[in-house]
């Protein structure tokens, strides 16, 4: 005999987690799981403070969706997907070892909020998938959320987002959601730098903007 909460379950209609689109059994339609799917793209990285720079997907696409959904929504389901998307990304290889793996902090405050830090959960795939360490160097000033910034301050806010809490070094791979106007990986860069790192790369799951020509900071 089917529980009440089955008969519900086979009569919902169920909805893509990214686009709302009709599935059947699956969270993602076809396009969205075909997206989610792809491979690491270089960011264009010339005059920035990065060695290399990856995004997986564009912040207007399905995997961008996905990041709102995951954020916005506290939908857990959503971060899962993302991190297999790293995962399945990753297993291409970067085509370098990184000797530590830095996620782009939250405050404490966000971070009660929310329940889970989407950059450090990405980070964990990252570490499992090249063996080196999480390096929680930085941590985030208290200030205004970027997201309510405007591009100005942002930029203006750059270098002033992160303080190391001590030194660090060889080559860092800072992981984030999203990359927008560059900023704030820039202000972590220049941060790591300034703590001991040799070189920094990043890698994030949606760029705004064409991925290649996205520079990755300001410089
Ligand atoms: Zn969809």
């Amino acid at each position: 005999m089917r529980t009440f909460a089955g008969m519900l379950d086979l009569v919902a209609i169920r909805e893509c987690l990214s686009c709302g689109g009709e599935v059947d059994a699956e969270p993602l339609c076809g396009d969205c799981a075909y997206a989610l799917s792809a491979r690491l793209t270089p960011l264009h990285t010339r005059n920035t403070l990065m060695r290399h720079g990856f995004a997986i997907g564009a912040y207007s696409g399905p995997i961008g969706a996905l990041v709102r959904r995951a954020k916005f929504s506290l939908d857990t389901r959503a971060v899962e997907l993302l991190a297999e998307a790293m995962r399945r990304a990753l297993g291409e290889g970067l085509g370098f070892t990184p000797d530590r793996i830095v996620p782009i902090p939250t405050t404490p405050w966000r971070l009660a909020q929310r329940g889970f830090h989407l950059p450090e959960r990405l980070a964990d795939e990252v570490a499992a998938h090249t063996g080196a360490p999480i390096d929680t160097v930085l941590r985030r000033r208290w200030g205004k959320a970027q997201a309510a910034r405007t591009f100005a301050e942002r930029l203006a806010a750059g270098g002033d987002l992160f303080v190391p809490r001590r030194a660090t070094s060889g080559h860092v791979l800072v992981v984030d959601d999203v990359l927008t106007s560059g900023a704030t990986l820039h202000g972590a860069a220049a941060e790591l730098l300034a703590a001991g790192a040799t070189s920094v790369s990043c890698l994030v799951l949606a760029a705004a903007g064409p991925l290649r020509r996205v520079p990755v900071g300001i410089s």
